[in-house]
């Protein structure tokens, strides 16, 4: 596919392969993850997107006025806090987009102003959009810098009239004066108040503050690749470690004896249990601390664990989690890693720790941007007998 460059790239600075054709991207990234993990074994293909655009599930416009006194919405340039106006992006969901451009053209008649950092006046922040890939359910965000939302009811109504697609519309206030998003209040408006997706065959609930992939397509490959790796008997338990809203444990819980997922934010364990029950799992429990410390206990206890499924953040794992991952000494691991530079430091850790690379496999889960996602399989190694 030959694309030609976004004309806001420069000053977004989002997809940083813009100018390269998607052939060109997937070889750059099969060439960067050869160059880092090589060395470990053979690299496979990388997966890549058969439609590489419009594959972002989560969308999110900052709002603001001109100088001139013009309403924009879109992302902030790169290292300010000047918004690049964005009326459509190559790689964010059609709909959502759409949708954010009617919001923008909306304000005026309704008297509503975007909010200003600075004089601290006015009342649309943001707006967040999701869109279920599968369900195809829709879920608008407007965040606002107090809880009132003038002729409310009317708003909702005009944003209907327009795109009768959305299924919810959330009020999501945020009093906070650093640079995140959303706050903590959420005030349903229209609908539920959060949409349903299904990944893999599992349903998961994803509300305002839902941590939930941004390209479930290709997530859906990677998570499959993740738990046929895993080689999963039903006899097995399973960690999932680093599990957010507990996608994978989910999925692996049907194919495992037990399954306990540790993760370190409160939120996203709320929404892990809430996800086992929406999926009347019962052999998952979810355990909110953090991953090292809980690998580090289990080891202490000489608890048995088979297979571990573990996905970090780009920092990677700590010492204490590999330390004690090799003291509990799982048959299995498979790492799901989105740094291929801090995969290549714990996989060296653990191939010298008794572990060995079966297989490396990876994912373009953001095409057009530098990122890239792979899974690894290891296998403890058999100890060699003289
Ligand atoms: N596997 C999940 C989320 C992966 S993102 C999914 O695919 O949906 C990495 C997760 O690790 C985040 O949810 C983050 O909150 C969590 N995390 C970060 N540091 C952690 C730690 N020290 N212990 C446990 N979880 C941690």
């Amino acid at each position: 596919m030959k694309n030609t460059p976004c004309p806001l790239s420069k000053k977004c600075g989002g997809c940083q392969l813009q100018n390269m054709d998607y052939d060109r991207q997937l070889k750059y990234k099969q060439a960067l993850v050869g160059k880092l993990l090589g060395g470990f074994g053979k690299v496979e293909r990388i997966k890549g997107m058969d439609d590489p655009t419009h594959y972002r599930c989560k969308v999110q416009a900052a709002f603001g006025t001109t100088r001139s006194g013009k309403i924009v919405s879109g992302v902030y340039q790169s290292s300010s806090h000047r918004i690049v106006n964005v009326d459509s992006c190559l790689i964010e969901n059609e709909k959502a987009d759409a949708v954010i451009v009617t919001i923008r053209s909306l304000l005026p008649s309704f008297k509503i102003r975007p909010y200003d950092e600075d004089k601290r006046a006015g009342l649309l922040r943001h707006v967040l959009v999701r869109v279920g890939q599968n369900s195809g359910e829709i879920m608008v965000v407007l965040v606002t810098a107090s809880s009132q939302f003038p002729s409310k009811n009317d708003f909702v109504k005009a944003l209907l009239n327009a795109h009768p697609e959305i299924t919810t519309i959330v009020q999501n206030v945020n009093i906070r004066r650093d640079s995140m998003v959303l706050g903590e209040i959420d005030k349903p408006m229209f609908g539920k108040g959060y949409i349903i997706d299904t990944l893999c065959g599992c349903t998961f609930k994803i509300s305002p503050q839902s941590f939930y992939q941004v390209n479930p397509k290709q997530t859906e490959h990677l998570y499959n690749a993740a738990i046929e790796l895993a080689h999963l008997t039903g006899e097995e338990r399973v960690i999932d470690a680093y599990c957010g809203t507990g996608t994978i444990g989910l999925i692996a819980a049907k194919h495992a004896k037990e399954v306990l997922g540790v993760e370190l934010s409160e939120s996203a364990v709320r929404d892990a249990r809430l996800n086992a029950k929406l999926n009347k799992a019962e052999n998952i429990r979810f355990v909110c601390a953090d991953a090292g410390e809980v690998m580090e206990e289990m080891a202490a206890q000489n608890e048995s664990c088979d297979v571990v499924l573990m996905d970090p953040p780009r920092a990677g794992s700590s010492k204490q989690f590999l330390e004690s991952l090799v003291r509990l000494s799982p048959e299995r691991l498979v790492y799901i890693s989105c740094n291929p530079e801090t995969l290549a430091r714990d996989l060296r850790f653990l191939t010298k720790n008794g572990y060995k690379v079966k297989k490396i496999k990876p994912f373009d889960l953001f095409p057009f941007t530098k990122h890239v996602e792979t899974v690894v399989l290891l296998k403890k190694e058999e100890p060699i007998l003289r």
